[in-house]
């Protein structure tokens, strides 16, 4: 299979539910294996217009194996507009990480990046395997930066300020770049109150049309 191809859908799950690569596999050794059993958490569609392209999981979410089953989701929601019902029907979102399992914790106590594996092994037949998505939410720089390649700008938020460059002009889905809904990114929605204000409601007008 190349990595272009359109696999199907249930092989491609059971797939990644089964990779354990960045425990057993070559670049494990040299950036160390995860320090627990990895657990991908990934939610693949057949039918949802919407792709909310995320970090990595973090340990509650490692624990329960539903995506944005935390604070972070809770934001994520309000911004979209939906209740947790529609959020977790995999009719209306793919969810799909940069990296499928939680990538455990940095010498500070924060969540380290998303493993560097994941993506080019995972990413490109995920992607094929749902050519219906037309709107793909780009959370983070992570995720930014795979799915903006070039067209990303220098920062996170010069790229979430640039947000209408990539959602009116792209070829194929549209992109449109968000912060990460962390508490953590509490500080930059106060400092950015056009996020709130301009982006939101597209976000929100758009997601409702697309959602069955
Ligand atoms: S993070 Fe991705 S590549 Fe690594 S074990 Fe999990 S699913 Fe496999």
């Amino acid at each position: 299979m190349t990595a272009d191809d359109a696999p199907d859908l249930d092989a491609l799950r059971a797939a990644i539910a089964t990779c354990r690569v960045c425990r057993d596999g070559p670049y494990a050794a040299a950036l160390g294996p995860l320090p627990h059993e990895p657990r991908p958490v990934a939610v693949l569609s057949s039918r949802a217009r919407v792709l909310i392209a995320g970090q990595a999981p973090g340990l509650r979410v490692h624990a329960s194996g539903l995506p944005f089953d935390d604070t972070s989701g809770n934001r994520l929601r309000e911004w979209l507009g939906v209740s947790r019902e529609t959020f977790y029907d995999r009719d209306c979102f793919a969810i799909v990480p940069m990296g499928f399992c939680f990538p455990g914790y940095d010498a500070k106590g924060s969540d380290l990046p998303p493993r560097p594996e994941c993506a080019p092994l995972w990413r490109r037949r995920a992607m094929a395997s749902m050519p219906q998505v037309e709107l793909v939410l780009a959370i983070g720089q992570y995720a930014q930066r795979w799915h903006l390649g070039p067209r990303r700008k220098a920062s996170m938020t010069e790229t979430v300020a640039h947000w209408r460059d990539y959602y009116f002009a792209n070829q194929g889905p549209r992109i449109l770049p968000l912060p990460h809904p962390s508490w953590r990114n509490s500080g930059w929605l106060k400092k950015n109150p056009w996020f709130t204000q301009e982006l939101l409601p597209t976000l929100r007008q758009d997601v409702d049309s697309r959602i069955l």
